[in-house]
């Protein structure tokens, strides 16, 4: 059988100013460490032989129908702007139509250097690609919108980070890796043909029904918002939240210092760059309206009416904090097993919150537990859990099945840091099965499944992961 992938690439059409065309760089001994058979069928994929398969998504030989470019963005970084960012390691082999009618791109994260890579050295190592692997695949299974993971070698090459590391290379699938900043470049160098035309792109492939860039502008603001929501649901801190990591389609992308918080505190920051807290658990919201509001600049620019244009877009931005609050409070209320709606509910939600946050309450498994009896065993004083329950029970009795609601609203399975640190470990000493053991039990998050109940244990105190690197 030979690899083949049905290409159809429209970004590779756009004009050139877009991009820069850059073929992988081949490595020396591409091994294939994971294939996700699962995203291939939807992706109308037909495997090949295995070495066929690491040669290609290493980056050695390209699939016919191939057309590798790296794109080009810019993007503010921690607040501040970057006028050129760009794939910097990583090549946009195509797009493909999958059997559900969406578009998506196959992209390799770690093929070498581009004319984008600046001081980088275009690669990435096995930790970082293992992790993306994992997590962004589990974040599927949790129903929020993201990237997924098609692909993973080991190049057989070294890369120097603190230390000498096996080099790897990601194959990520995108409903697009358009993002604020695609928009911000064109906009801050007044290429006004070109910021038109992305609009127009965007606009096609994914919110189709949207009037403009205003209309664009309103979508992206749903879809972030709802993709916010579903993040602070199940306790994902991103870590990076720069504007050039940020969708326009919705997704969750650019995995690196992210981190699942075991107990819940809305201050918890894992990321070892992020050291004034800008992307904090509880920050997020507002900085997806940050970013939303530099996307708003961006599209503003191509406007004939720039008075009417700004007034617009400063009430949908404005208007982004309650949009993000409903999103938040549905997937919220749905956790304590609330399907209808009443005005105590918010209040109901903040005070659990504010309880859990005093005694160290695991996120994860409180909130399981609220479908059973063991919730008051996460808190140090479980007395502060019982004082919170009469309120919550007679609130119940208005509802129909809440604990079928809580029981699809709450995860049994996260990727642990501490788990997901251990899974590296052990692929650097060649052994892979806890990479495959936490794909296999996080793709059914919401199962009971007693075999590994292990997964489901906070850390220890000497497994606390306390920072996480972005691995670049
Ligand atoms: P990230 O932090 O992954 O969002 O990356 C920010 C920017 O740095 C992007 O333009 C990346 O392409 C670039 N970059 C990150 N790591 C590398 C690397 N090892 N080599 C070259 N460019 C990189
Ligand atoms: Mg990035």
């Amino acid at each position: 059988m030979t690899l083949t992938i049905p290409f159809d690439n429209s970004y590779a059409r756009l004009p050139n100013s877009f991009y820069a065309r850059q073929a992988p760089v081949p490595v020396r001994a591409p091994q294939l460490i994971a294939f996700n058979t699962d995203l291939a069928k939807v992706l109308r994929i037909t495997p090949g032989e295995v070495q066929d398969m690491a040669e290609a998504f290493a980056g050695n030989t390209l699939p016919e129908g191939a057309e590798p470019i790296a794109q080009l963005y810019s993007g503010h970084q921690f607040g501040n702007y970057n006028p050129q960012l760009g794939d910097g390691r990583a090549v946009l082999l195509g797009e493909t139509v999958g059997t559900d009618g969406l578009r998506r791109d196959i992209q390799l994260k770690g093929s070498g250097p581009t004319p984008f890579s600046r001081q980088g050295d275009g690669r990435a190592w096995s930790g970082p690609v293992l992790r993306e692997y994992v997590v962004s695949e589990a974040m599927h299974a949790l129903g929020i919108p993201t990237t997924r993971a098609l692909a993973a070698v080991e190049t057989g090459e070294v890369v120097f980070r603190e230390e000498p590391m096996p080099g790897a290379v990601l194959t990520r699938v995108a409903r697009s890796h358009l993002r604020v900043g695609t928009f911000q470049v064109f906009a801050a160098r007044g290429q006004l043909d070109s910021l038109r035309r992305l609009t127009e792109y965007a606009i096609e492939r994914h919110f189709p029904q949207a009037a403009g860039p205003m209309g664009l502008l309103r979508a992206v603001a749903q879809a972030q918002s709802e993709l916010i929501a579903g993040w602070m649901s199940v306790g994902f801190i991103h870590g990076v939240m720069n504007t050039d990591n940020c969708s326009i389609a919705g997704e969750t992308i650019d995995y690196g210092p992210c981190a699942f918080m075991d107990s819940y505190h809305p201050n918890t920051v894992y990321s070892s760059i992020d050291r004034m807290g800008r992307y904090a658990y509880s920050n997020q919201p507002g900085i997806a309206v940050w970013n939303l509001a530099q996307l708003a600049t961006a599209l503003i620019q191509q406007m004939d009416d720039k008075e009417a244009a700004v007034e617009e877009a400063t009430e949908i931005v404005h208007a982004m904090p309650d949009l993000l609050e409903q999103h938040w409070l549905t997937r919220f209320r749905a956790k304590i097993g609330l399907v209808t709606e009443e005005d105590g509910d918010r209040q109901l939600v903040s005070d659990l919150l504010a309880r859990m946050a005093q005694n160290q309450a695991d996120f994860t498994n409180t909130f399981r537990a609220l479908g059973g009896d063991t919730a008051r065993d996460q808190f140090t004083d479980p007395q502060a859990f019982d004082q919170w329950t009469d309120a919550w029970k007679a609130r119940l009795q208005r509802e129909n099945d809440p604990r079928a609601t809580m029981m699809s609203a709450n995860p049994v399975f996260i990727p642990r840091n501490h788990r997901v640190e251990q899974m590296i470990q052990a692929a650097l000493r060649g052994d892979y099965a806890p990479f495959h053991r936490l794909n296999d039990v996080l793709s059914r998050p919401y199962e009971d499944q007693p075999e590994a109940i292990d997964l489901t244990r906070p850390p220890s105190e000497g497994e606390v992961v306390h920072a996480t690197f972005c691995g670049t």
